[in-house]
This record gives C-alpha cells, structure tokens and sequence, in this order.
C-alpha cells in the first residue's frame, strides 16, 4: 500500500502526535485482543501448527477454527484447511442499492486435519445456502465468522468443495486507525481494495496471507460498464437483461486481500511490454493525469526495469487500475495495482509494481512482517528516483536518518510496529527501506542485489518472514548480522552507524 506525499504528511504527523502521546507504553493499550481461543472443531490434529521463525521476536502462529492465528488481525483467518482456489461468480449491480452483490463461491480446499466443522471469514451478507461437495451443509454465521458443519467429517489430507450462494450490498471497512477501505462505492461503480482485513467483506474465504489460492472471477456487470479484476481477463459475453459477463483468471497462487475488482466506465489499453510482459491497464474515464497512453507507458517501463533488478517478473501479466475511488491510497492488488482519485505519479507506481515482488509474490506470514512489503517498496521508490536521475538512495537516507536521536519516531520497532501502526510511514515505510540501505552498505552492491533476486526466487509465490531474511541476508553476506538487524529492526532508538 502506498499513500501520496501530500496525504502521507498529514497521517506522519498524525503519527508522530499518536508516539509522542504513547512514549514509554510500547502502545501495548492499543494493540488487538489475544487471539480467539480453538472452538475445538479440529477432531484429531495431525501436525504441529506451523511456526513462523524460531527468532526472539517471534512467537509461533497458533491458528485455531476460527482464527490464522496472527495477533494483528486475531479474527482473521482459519485453521484445519489450505485453500486451493477460490472460483467467485459475482453479479454486481452498482444500481441496486439494495443488493449490490448476488453471488456464488465455489472454493476447493485441502483439510490438514480432521475436521467435523470449519470456519469462514464473512461479514454481514445474506447466506441463502452452503454445500460441501454437492451436499447441502448446516451453517451458522458469528461476527465475521461463518461455521459450516458438513454432513460427515472431512479426514485430514482430503480436497473438498465448499459452494456457498450469497448476497446483499458489501459495506466498506471503517478502520478507526487504518481509515476507509475495501468495497468502495464509486460515482460509476464500485471499487474493492482489501489489506489488511476487507476481503471477506465481498466474498468468504480464508481471509489471512498465509493461506494463497488461485482465484477465478466471473463478473456480471450492467452492459454499459466494463469489470476489471486481477489476472488475465476472457471474452466479454452478453448475458441477457442489459448484462455482459467476463471471467478473468489469476493462476499463481494469490492473498486473499490482494483479489481486486473495479467496475465503472473506463478507458482500456492491452498489450506487451518491451521485455515480453502482457499488460492492462485502465483508466476511469473522468481520470485526465496521468493519460491512459501515459499510465501504459510508465507501467510497461517499470515493469521491466524491476525485471532486471529483481528477476523474472512473477506472475500472468502486469497493469492497473486508476478508479475515481475516494480513497486516499493505492494499492499493490496482485498483477493489478488500484489507485484512488489521485493522480499517481512515478514513484507511487514503482513503489506498487516493487509489490509484486515482494509482498505479492513473497508474501509474509505474519502482518508484523510487514515491512518486508513497505521497506522493500520505499526502497524502490529511492532506487527509481536515482535511476531517473534525481534523488540518490543515500540522499533520501541521510534526509531520513536525519530524524532526531531522541525523536519519537524512533521508538516503534520496524519489525514489530504493532497493528495500529502497520503503516506508520516513518516506522515501517522508511525505517524499513533506510535498513535496507544500511544493509546495502554492510554487504556491498553485488551481494545486496544478489539477496534481492535470492529472496525473489526462493520464496515465489509463497510466504516468508523476517527470520528467513536475516538468515539469507547472512548467506549470501557471508557474514553474522544478527546484531545489525536487532538494532534497525527492533531497537526503539536510532541506530548507530
Ligand atoms: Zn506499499
């Protein structure tokens, strides 16, 4: 995710007014309640839960029914199962108020234990029926969690279809910290940008990085619109009533909260890019800047030049969507990065492309990790400004480093910035890409590029965290960095050069 200069001032100051009032609490008040105990669905479990790093920073993940586990987003998620692909049939309607959205998701996944029920993540939305293969299921709906109990239970190792039909008009998230995100309605249409937690606002799922899928959507949309979503898109087709129908297909794994649609009047321009990379783009036809040819042309441009920084491009095909979303952010949804009603400039679109790359492609496991998607995307941002001949990636660190020793700013770990401040812009933004210069300098260009491409293919379309950085960063440095990242990662002053 990225927010534009303008609007990333006002929320640093905003943030340094929060750290300057919370000095001393490690913000341990603000942080979200303990993870949701197990419901004790899982009948016989099979393997211990999965563990994200054996580091002092990390606590195992302990997912339960009901949760992934993951002490940011503790109602996200679930446990017991691994989605393997998410098939969502939406009809949207941006003029039915009254139900926006009627729906079916067809999701096949693997139990990893024996399961006689298992969790969904679904907020609000009328559930009309649930099936596991074929096979009507008994369900009931708690908060953001729907609890389907199939008629037998499923054995550990088995794949299994769950088709659950639903509708109504999805509602965007209103994060008191985080602000506004997820379905979007715009003038023309809607527009869905989902991190952390706004995925299950449109269609159930597991609804957690940890657990990718490919995705099929097949969108049913009033004729006179054009429907946008991730991966590669099929023919449009009439299908009756004043509608038209397309299906487009993402099929390297995807995070849930990365699915994307956008559907409005737009201008749309498909091709290759110089290096080979099938590309789509579109623009609300309200937008003027960046132009349709222009945004095509910047997108195909870093897109490739990312290619021969970071190696092979990771998925289908690249692109984006500018929508006149109100939405002060864009963001890296997989092969297509929306923006909101602002005009991006260059740095925003290589920081979303970086993305794809690394937060896309090598997802985290933990949302802590975080700034191994923003660290890695600021510091992309500093290194398209140098090769465009502007300000050098030493310059934007020593503007950064300049920060105060004794400032506030320094006091929110990188490493573990706490859920409200996922995306404090100094903490995780560019603290995270100031330690990645550092360490650029620790180990010298030729190992530091040869990490990137490294933890670029050892980690595609998976996840990884912090530990397995650290631990890379010293294979191929060839050197003990343990010290170096506590300090840039974890250390709550300014870390000493
Ligand atoms: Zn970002």
């Amino acid at each position: 995710m990225s927010i534009p200069p303008a609007r990333r001032a006002a929320a640093a100051v905003t943030l340094t007014l929060l750290a300057a009032t919370s000095v001393g609490c490690q913000i341990s008040g603000d942080e979200p309640p303990a993870p949701v105990p197990p419901t004790g669905a899982p009948a016989s479990p099979t393997a211990p839960p999965p563990t994200a790093g054996n580091g002092p920073h990390h606590v195992p993940l302990q997912p339960s029914q009901g949760s992934a586990g993951d002490p940011y987003v503790p109602s996200d998620g679930n446990g017991g199962y691994d989605v393997q692909h998410y098939d969502l049939n939406l009809k949207v309607d941006p003029g039915d108020r009254a139900k926006t959205l009627d729906a079916t998701a067809t999701i096949t996944a693997r139990a990893t234990t024996d399961m006689v029920a298992f969790n969904l993540d679904l907020t609000d939305l009328d559930v009309a029926s649930v099936k596991v293969d074929g096979k009507a299921a008994k369900f009931t709906r708690d908060g953001g969690e729907l609890t389907v109990s199939p008629t037998a239970t499923i054995a550990g190792g088995r794949d299994f279809t769950v088709t659950i039909a639903y509708s109504g008009t999805p509602q965007a998230v209103n994060d008191p910290i985080l602000g506004q995100y997820g379905w979007i309605r715009t003038p023309d249409g809607v527009s869905a940008a989902c991190q952390p937690s706004g995925a299950h606002t449109w269609f159930p799922g597991n609804d957690h990085p940890s657990d990718k899928a490919t995705f099929a959507f097949t969108l049913t949309v009033p004729e006179k619109l054009t429907a946008i979503a991730n991966g590669e898109r099929g023919r449009v087709t009439s299908a009756g009533g004043g509608f038209s129908k397309v299906k487009w297909e993402v099929k390297q794994p995807m995070a849930p909260y990365l699915a994307m649609i956008s559907i409005g009047r737009f201008k749309v321009k498909e091709g290759t890019t110089t290096g080979g990379i099938p590309i789509l783009v579109a623009v609300d036809e309200t937008v003027t800047s960046p132009s349709l040819e222009e945004f095509y042309g910047i997108k195909a441009e870093i897109t490739d030049f990312w290619a021969k920084t970071f190696g092979p491009y990771p998925f289908g095909s690249t692109g984006g969507v500018i929508d006149n979303a109100a939405v002060g952010f864009a963001l890296e949804t997989q092969t297509r990065s929306i923006y909101g009603d602002f005009a991006p400039g260059e740095s925003i679109i290589a920081h979303e492309l970086a993305h794809q790359w690394f937060g896309d492609s090598v997802g985290v496991t933990q949302w802590k990790d975080i700034w191994l998607n923003e660290g890695f995307a600021t510091y992309a941002e500093w290194m398209w400004s140098e090769q465009s001949g502007d300000t050098t990636a030493e310059e934007f660190f020593v503007k950064y480093y300049s920060e105060p020793e004794g400032s506030a700013a320094w006091q929110v770990p990188t490493g573990d910035p706490g859920r409200d401040r996922m995306f404090d812009s100094f903490a995780v933004y560019d603290r995270g890409a100031m330690t990645l210069h550092a360490l650029r300098k620790r180990i010298g260009d030729d190992k530091f590029f040869t990490l990137l491409r490294t933890w670029a293919s050892e980690h595609q379309h998976g996840n990884a965290t912090t530990t397995e950085f650290v631990e890379l960063a010293e294979r191929v440095g060839g050197t003990e960095l343990s010290d170096f990242f506590d300090r840039w990662l974890y250390g709550t002053v300014r870390p000493a050069l």
